[in-house]
């Protein structure tokens, strides 16, 4: 038996082309060991899109009775020890028994597959690190505004075993891009390769801030889209900043420095002049919980998401219109246009009343742009009422209105996105939006359960038989952000 907190057992095999990364008899035991549950739990968790199939191919396999979807892992501590019992009787093969199978989240990216590269590479054992990709509920474009977005971290990560190295050189080898990369630990030493430079920019900037950063080896790998909106960089940057901050500095970093030293790399090293939201949202994401972020303040505010009548799933147009930043410039200037007009900083302050009272003063153009602000604005405030009411019809339908401002008003969406979200309105879906800047990229969907599968199955048809392509669908839970997984058992040595 495997005890731990969340159990994961992953089948390497996919059967009939699904993805089932656990199926197992799950007992809830006491503190005594006494069993709380008198029958097994057949459990399974499907880390595919297609949990219908997976579960089809399990009954056929297994002929199970029932079985359940161990995927409610999101804020809920299991309160007792669970044991997973392999069940003799059934026939496992074809499915590999894990020793290393206690990954915090279901669905999140096994430590064995990193410790295994780690130990061939450096055999030593070091501690294992992660932090996830985000979504944002709701709060686009207000960022620049000085007004509120609201995101959460997800159940997909980028996870990383490093241990101190005792040089001034780091070693690090990328798991999925299958490259390997060394560098020294000064400003000249810049690797070459754009992943590296991720984690050279975290070491500089934790330097910077006066913070101690020695050579380390490292092997990570992540399930984090890249390039999907679900922000993969702000994951490996988060991951490194807070193993850094574990590792050599006592975790004496405050947490969000650790996201501003992300955002620092990104500025600094790779290039992106992005804000803060993501790598705050990495880092500082909890289970079950979404974070208001003021933008203005930089305060924040952690909310209730609880959704357990409801999936949030993303659909990935896998379509990118225009290059983003002309576009994007213009309507920041807008923005500014109609604040200095209102002799405001930003458009934080403004309301409709006094938009409204400029409105023949300014150009149409500019009027629309500043409408979407303030009313996304005052949206993010009703959505969190909403959710300290544990109200998510009322989050779907502001959803919905920020799809609607974000097409017609701030004029960021295209022709595939506003299919997508017809289609979510059609199928009965509570709530769903453009998930990002616009012109390409997600739709953020929140969807009832019993809907889930045949919404999923909809969009992906309808949307073929439109653009010749499916949507990529990703499932998401809101999950822990920056944490340590495992920590590497201290060497004698060390001692000393
Ligand atoms: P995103 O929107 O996902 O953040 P970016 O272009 O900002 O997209 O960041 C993607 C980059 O981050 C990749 O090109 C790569 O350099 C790095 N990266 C993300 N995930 C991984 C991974 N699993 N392994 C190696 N590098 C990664
Ligand atoms: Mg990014």
């Amino acid at each position: 038996p495997v005890r731990g907190r969340y159990v994961c057992i992953e089948a390497l095999d996919a059967i009939d082309g699904s993805d089932i990364a656990a199926i197992a008899e799950m007992y809830l035991l006491d503190n005594n060991g006494e069993r709380l549950s008198r029958e097994p739990w057949t459990v399974m968790y499907a880390d595919s899109e297609d949990t219908e199939g997976a579960n089809r191919s399990a009954d056929k396999i297994f002929d199970l009775q029932e079985s359940t979807y161990w995927q409610t892992a999101q804020g809920v501590e299991f309160p007792h020890t669970v044991v997973i019992d392999l069940g003799s009787s059934r026939d496992l093969s074809g499915f590999q028994y894990l020793p290393r199978m206690d990954a915090e989240v279901p669905g999140a990216i096994r430590n064995y597959k990193i410790h295994e590269a780690f130990i061939k590479r450096f055999n030593e054992q070091g501690s294992v690190y992660a932090s996830a990709g985000r979504i944002n509920l709701i709060g686009e474009h207000t960022d620049y505004n000085g007004g509120f977005v609201f995101p959460g971290a997800i159940d997909k990560v980028i996870m990383a075993e490093i241990a101190p190295n005792d040089t001034d050189k780091v070693r690090v080898y990328s798991i999925d891009i299958d490259d390997y990369a060394e560098f020294g630990l000064n400003e000249a030493d810049a690797p070459e390769a754009s992943w590296a430079r991720y984690i050279f920019g975290v070491c500089r900037e934790v330097h910077k801030r006066g913070g101690i950063v020695k050579g380390f080896d490292a092997v990570f790998a992540g399930n984090v889209p890249l390039g999907a909106g679900l922000s993969s960089s702000a994951a490996l940057e988060s991951c490194f900043a807070f193993a850094l901050n574990d590792l050599f500095n006592d975790n004496n970093i405050d947490k969000f420095e650790l996201a501003r030293i992300g955002q620092s790399t990104e500025h600094n090293y790779c290039g992106v002049n992005c804000g803060i939201m993501d790598q705050f949202a990495s880092v500082m994401g909890q289970a079950g919980k979404l974070m208001r972020l003021d933008c203005r303040s930089m305060e924040f505010e952690y909310f209730p998401f609880q959704i357990d009548g409801y999936k949030l799933v993303l659909l990935d147009s896998k379509v990118k219109h225009a290059l983003v930043d002309s576009p994007y410039n213009k309507r920041r200037a807008s923005c500014e246009r109609v604040a200095k007009r209102l002799g405001l900083e930003t458009l934080r302050d403004a309301t409709m009343p006094m938009l409204k009272s400029i409105r023949t003063d300014i150009t149409a153009e500019d009027y629309f742009r500043a409408k979407f602000v303030i009313e996304e604005k005052e949206r993010v405030l009703a959505v969190c009422d909403a959710l300290n009411a544990g109200d998510y019809e009322t989050v779907g339908r502001k959803m919905y209105e920020t799809h609607r401002g974000l097409s017609d008003d701030y004029e960021v969406s295209c022709e595939e996105l506003d299919f997508l979200n017809d289609i979510a309105r059609e199928c009965g879906v509570t709530g769903s939006r453009i998930m990002g800047g616009g012109f390409g990229g997600c739709t953020i969907n929140l969807v009832r359960k019993d809907l889930r599968d045949k919404f999923i199955e909809t969009a992906k048809s309808k949307f073929n038989e439109k653009y010749g392509h499916e949507p990529k669908v990703y499932p998401v839970v809101i999950s822990d952000g920056a944490r340590i997984v495992e920590r590497a058992e201290k060497k004698e040595t060390d001692e000393k």
